[in-house]
């Protein structure tokens, strides 16, 4: 069984990215800047940050955080993204999710400057995808990266049943509406299940590629799925285990142990799709400075 190997792509792409970044620089003198704002103190929010932040940097972008306390409205908040919406310096905009209960999600999503929305959200964003423009979009980084991975692993996609659990707004939607476009590492039949859905052992037996965005340890087991599945799993999920420092560890959608017996390809957790995720906001971001340059 092949093992996707997330961590290893994120890190070439990651190369990729800073040799293009210098590239950038050396043509107009400038570098791109993503500015990540974090509302509150939600310590999985800081971490998810700090990493993005981290990065930013080894790549040679410029990396701003604008930390607000937990009691910030929302227009406070609305009144930031439009300053950084008319910054030239900024080209990535990103507001860190969960926000605190007097936020409006949504009117957030919708305050962000398209152009700079590199988290793919905004409905402008959202809505070229399902039209399959691409390259006028910022693609949501989750399903951007597993774009990425089946595309450099050459997985055959042409015509094949792609079956993806989880219908949310930044996984499950745009992922079936990607693996639904006539292009490359796509050109699926897709089928969405959810928690609605009725028998879901009926449609992933179909599945030649099957993508888990549940956010339930081991939903998918050895007797859901086909000899020969390539299996995506983008699930993150704590679980007890007293044999760890911590007390806990990351486990998947999928149960890797059983699946893998079966599948001809899978991703790892952690190590897949997760590494992914940050490299393809990156990629977004540059994609922004170069729109804005005409590069
Ligand atoms: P959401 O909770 O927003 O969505 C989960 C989806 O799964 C929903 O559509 C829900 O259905 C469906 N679902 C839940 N339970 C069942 C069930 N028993 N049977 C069938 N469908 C079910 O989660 P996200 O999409 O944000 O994330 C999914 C997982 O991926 C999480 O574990 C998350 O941590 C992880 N994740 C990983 C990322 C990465 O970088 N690797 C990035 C983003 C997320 P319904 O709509 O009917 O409620």
């Amino acid at each position: 069984m092949l093992i996707i190997d997330g961590k290893k792509v994120s890190l070439d792409l990651k190369n990729e990215l800073k040799a293009s970044v210098e590239t950038c620089q050396a043509q107009t003198g400038k570098v791109p800047g993503l500015t990540v704002i974090i509302v509150g103190h939600d310590p999985a929010s800081q971490v998810y940050v700090r990493n993005k932040a981290k990065t930013c940097k080894e790549i040679g972008m410029i990396s701003t955080v604008i930390e607000m306390a937990a009691d910030t409205t929302e227009k406070d908040l609305l009144d930031t993204i439009h300053r950084l919406n008319n910054d030239p310096a900024v080209h990535g905009i990103l507001v860190q999710q969960p926000l605190p209960k007097q936020i409006d999600e949504f009117a957030v999503t919708l305050a962000i400057d398209p152009s700079k929305d590199v988290d793919g959200f905004h409905p402008e964003n959202l809505g070229r995808l399902v039209m399959g423009h691409l390259d006028k979009c910022f693609v949501s980084c989750t399903p951007y990266g597993i774009l990425e991975l089946l595309g450099r692993y050459k997985i055959e996609t042409k015509g094949k049943h792609c079956v993806v659990v989880g219908r949310s707004n930044i996984v499950g939607k745009p992922m079936a509406n990607l693996m639904l476009q006539k292009l490359e590492a796509t050109n699926c039949t897709v089928t969405i299940c959810h928690s609605a859905t009725k028998n879901i052992p009926f449609y992933t037996r179909q599945a030649d590629i099957l993508i888990a965005a549940i956010g339930k340890a081991g939903f998918i087991t050895a007797d859901m799925v086909k000899p020969g599945v390539v299996v995506i799993d983008v699930g993150i999920n704590r679980i007890e285990d007293p044999s760890t420092k911590s007390g806990y560890r990351l486990v998947g959608d999928v149960d890797f142990e059983g699946v893998s017996a079966v599948a001809s390809a899978m991703t790892p957790v952690p190590g897949g799709v997760g590494p992914m995720t940050i490299a393809m906001l990156l990629k977004n971001t540059l994609q922004s400075f170069q729109r804005k340059n005409d590069l």
